[in-house]
């Protein structure tokens, strides 16, 4: 007998699961792709390459600069016509007269162009029965007030003797219920000089602009003794011949005498300038009726 066979029902061991293996994707892959990822790391770069960059910008303005204006061909005028736009404490919105300053305009503008032609003699300027004057000392000056009116703010000064009696007059006319504003007081020659480019482009000509403003040189404003007063309750009649209507300008009329202050541009008068209700002059001591006193013998229209 043959052993029977071993029984091949049994079953056969369980071959093991193959392993495998399978790479996992990293958290990060996922982490990678958030919004919020790579905003974190866009933030990261900037602050790592923003320095950097600005410093890269610092470094080509200063280097740069010094090239562009030794290359670009530019226009050089006076300096009072600077590019550079003036503090805000000078510009003064325009009115007629003399008694506000504008911000310098363009070199190119054609206006003042008459009387500084490239590779020609200037022409003096015409004056128009306007005196010349030196410009005061500083040291001499005092604030008198503050003026502001839309975009013009400014301390204005006047020579010590002229502030004090102004303050004086100011303060007596209080008494009497008139509020009295100085608008403008010194004007060094660089202010004026810009004062009259404005005119001269406003009217077309120096000739005609030398009517309306002192040429630079020949404004009593120079002095320290002349100032432009307006009414504190009539704004809108500052340094205009409607100041003439004023109680403030009625009342200087009556008093400003007591004071040492005196119109200096009266209508008709003897130098032949406009008549400027606004503008007065100080004469209350020697040394300023000296300075003022050619204005009496002056033939109208000189100049
Ligand atoms: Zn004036």
């Amino acid at each position: 007998m043959t052993q029977p066979a071993p029984s091949s029902s049994k079953p056969a061991a369980a071959s093991p699961k193959p392993t495998v293996w399978v790479r996992p994707r990293p958290l990060g892959w996922l982490r990678e792709r958030s919004p919020h990822f790579i905003k974190v790391q866009s933030r990261r770069l900037r602050s790592k390459f923003l320095p950097l960059a600005l410093g890269l910008v610092c470094l080509l303005t200063v280097l740069g600069l010094p090239w562009v204006q030794a290359h670009l061909p530019l226009r050089t005028g006076d300096s009072s016509q600077s590019a550079i736009t003036p503090p805000l404490s000078q510009v003064v919105r325009e009115k007629a007269g003399e008694g506000a300053i504008a911000a310098p305009s363009p070199a190119s503008s054609p206006g003042h162009t008459e009387d500084r032609d490239e590779g020609r003699t200037p022409r003096p300027l015409p004056r128009h029965g306007h005196l010349a004057f030196a410009e005061a000392s500083t040291a001499n000056l005092m604030v008198v007030a503050s003026y502001s009116q839309d975009v013009a703010q400014r301390f204005e000064r006047l020579h010590t003797d002229a502030g004090l009696a102004l303050l004086k007059m100011i303060d007596a006319a209080r008494l009497e219920g008139v509020w009295i504003v100085p608008v403008s007081g010194f004007r060094d020659y660089e202010r004026q000089t810009r004062l009259f480019r404005l005119k001269t482009q406003q009217y077309g000509s120096t000739e005609a602009a030398a009517r309306a403003v002192a040429p630079p040189g020949h404004s009593e404003h120079h002095t320290g003794y002349a100032v432009d007063l307006s009414d504190g309750l009539a704004r809108a009649m500052d340094v205009s011949l409607s100041f003439g209507k004023t109680a403030a300008f009625q009342w200087l009329m009556r008093r400003a005498a007591q004071f040492g202050f005196e119109l200096s541009f009266p209508e008709h008068n003897a130098q032949g300038v406009n008549y400027e209700p606004w503008h007065w002059r100080y004469v209350g001591t020697p040394e300023a009726r000296r300075l003022f006193a050619p204005a009496a013998t002056v033939q109208p229209g000189v100049g």
